[in-house]
């Protein structure tokens, strides 16, 4: 992984070390030495990442972090505020400001490059993610929206030692509410019986009592936990373990002793972070929904049907499967918008789509590709069997009278043409036209029925 450092501090020293250092692991570094020069760099060369140093003379490392935070164009940028140890105020002031992480001075190369590249790990992921959501653009930041981050932190604490965690807790009090689970099994089973899921899981290391490094490895690939932000805390002298634990995809982590101001503000970070990332997940989900499905009915479109049924064709003619497709429309659906209304026309659409969902199988797929004209796939499916399925879903239909305002109830019948894939030579136009014919048929000869296509349309 490479990425465009910036480096902000106003002595030279400084600068340089740290250039020196992420030149060494092959990062590309530009330097600026005063807040003015530094807006001027972001703006310029659109780095990847910025190390801002706190103190400097003019304006300081809070304001720049802030002017970068409140531009729309660059606020997306992970920005890391380089603090004195002897200031831990500055942290708090720091991700006031909107700053995305912190290190302490000297700058220990473990802690630099963990905190780089998970930064930049979660800047491609977000980047790559507000490229395919649409609904992210303009919340280009790191941040979620303020009233969801008010909610306190969902967190699971993995500790042996009571007093140990009783002071993690009371650190974390008021940010974040904590399950505390003392073994590995106990871990596992709060994660299993947690209603929603935990937003960060904090594992502090007690090799006396736990393997940690594998409870890390099992929350890494586990399902409900792959995603979830960890963070462990470990002894000095463990920086063996703490460098696997990084490889592994440990997020962040903590030395012990424990300051109490860097746990609330890293597990803060940490959960601030997790639900901007959930956030674009749901909204590319969102987004990908909506393209393959009708927003009235929940069914999926024509396009979507084109394309699968398309793939599915292929695959079913190359190994002589069965595949049927029912053609559906709603007999005189005219009729029903001009004496009900339009919304009342709706409503039979969404219901009709509900009682096609409920009357066909799960890998069957309901599609609706115009306005009361419905198209079903039946996988694995002949000619016979499929007119079974037809005829069930006519009388689904025509059975119950569809509920549309109160106490309004419309009788309702569909009518259905069948077609079954036939020979190597079949296509998805060919298909569906026969369907179709069928379809015509059905409302030729009365409506209400289901008809199946012959061999040719
Ligand atoms: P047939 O039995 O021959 O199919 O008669 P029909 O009245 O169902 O067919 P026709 O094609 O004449 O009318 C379809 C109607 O469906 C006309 C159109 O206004 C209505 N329609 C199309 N899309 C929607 C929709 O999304 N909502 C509602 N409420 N009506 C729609
Ligand atoms: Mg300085
Ligand atoms: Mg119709």
């Amino acid at each position: 992984m490479t990425a465009r450092v910036l480096v902000v501090d106003d002595i030279i020293a400084n600068v340089r070390l740290l250039e020196a250092k992420l030149t060494a692991e092959y990062f590309e570094v530009i330097t600026a030495m005063n807040g003015l020069d530094a807006l001027d760099a972001v703006q310029k060369s659109k780095p990847d990442i910025i190390l801002l140093d706190v103190m400097m003379p003019g304006i300081d490392g809070i304001e720049v972090c802030k002017r970068i935070k409140s531009n729309p164009d660059t606020q997306h940028i992970p920005v890391v505020m380089v603090t004195a140890l002897d200031q831990p105020e500055d942290r708090v002031k720091g991700l006031e400001a909107g700053a995305d992480d912190f290190l302490t001075k000297p700058v220990n190369d473990i802690s630099l490059f963990c905190r780089i590249k998970s930064l930049v790990r979660l800047k491609m992921l977000t980047d790559e993610l507000r490229v395919r959501s649409p609904a992210a653009e303009g919340t280009a930041n790191l941040h979620v929206d303020d009233k969801l981050n008010q909610k306190p932190g969902h967190v699971l604490l993995v500790d042996s030692q009571p007093a140990s965690a009783e002071r993690i807790i009371a650190a974390m009090s008021g940010k974040c509410r904590v399950t505390v689970a003392a073994t590995h099994a106990a871990a596992l089973e709060a994660v299993a019986a947690s209603e929603r899921p935990f937003e960060l899981i904090v594992v502090s290391f007690d090799q006396s009592q736990f393997d940690g490094l594998r409870l890390c490895s099992q929350l890494r690939s586990g399902d409900a936990t792959r995603q979830t932000p960890l963070m462990i805390i470990v002894n000095p002298d463990e920086q063996q373990l703490l460098l696997r634990a990084l490889d592994m995809g440990v997020n962040d982590y903590l030395m012990r002793p424990i300051d109490r101001e860097e746990v609330m503000a890293r597990a803060a970070t940490q959960v601030r972070r997790w639900r901007y990332t959930e956030q674009l997940r749901n909204s590319v989900k969102a987004s990908i929904e909506m393209a393959i499905t009708d927003a009235l009915t929940g069914l999926y479109n024509r396009r979507y049907l084109e394309t699968h049924l398309n793939h599915m064709i292929a695959h079913y003619v190359n190994r002589g499967k069965v595949l049927s497709v029912l053609a559906v429309d709603v007999d005189f659906f005219k009729a029903i918008n001009d004496t009900h209304g339009h919304d009342a026309g709706d409503k039979v659409l969404q219901e009709l789509s509900q009682r096609l969902r409920d009357h066909t199988r799960s890998i069957d797929l309901c599609c609706r590709i115009g306005g009361e004209e419905f198209i079903v796939v039946l996988p694995n499916t002949d000619a016979f069997t499929a007119e079974k399925i037809g005829e069930r879903l006519r009388r689904a239909v025509a059975s119950k009278s569809f509920t549309i305002g109160t106490p309004s109830l419309v009788p309702v019948t569909i009518s259905a043409g069948i077609a079954t894939l036939a020979g190597m030579d079949d296509t998805l136009e060919k298909l569906l036209k026969r369907a179709d014919s069928a379809l015509y048929r059905a409302k030729r000869e009365g409506r209400n029925r289901v008809i199946k296509a012959g061999l040719v349309a």
